[in-house]
């Protein structure tokens, strides 16, 4: 399931070789996440597939009062 805001989370492959910056976690880095737009633009980082879901939902948490504003609009809300 998608929402307006998923679309503020570029996803990448992450280079061969690399590992996951997730908390503790020691897997190979499955994607590399980049938020696009607003004060976290450009941060990323590379992550396993569940701490990935982790970072996209730090994410959406902190933008989550904007998202409901962006809604109405269907605008990226980190891109304002
Ligand atoms: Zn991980």
């Amino acid at each position: 399931m998608y929402s307006e805001l998923d679309g503020c989370i570029s996803v990448d492959s992450a280079p061969h070789g690399s590992f996951c910056e997730g908390k503790g976690c020691r897997r190979h880095a499955e994607q590399r996440l980049t938020v696009i737009g607003g004060g976290y633009h450009n941060v990323n980082g590379l992550y396993c597939y569940s701490c990935g879901e982790e970072f996209a939902r730090m994410i959406k948490n902190i933008v989550g009062i904007l998202a409901l504003e962006a809604k109405k609009h269907s605008l990226c809300p980190l891109t304002r």
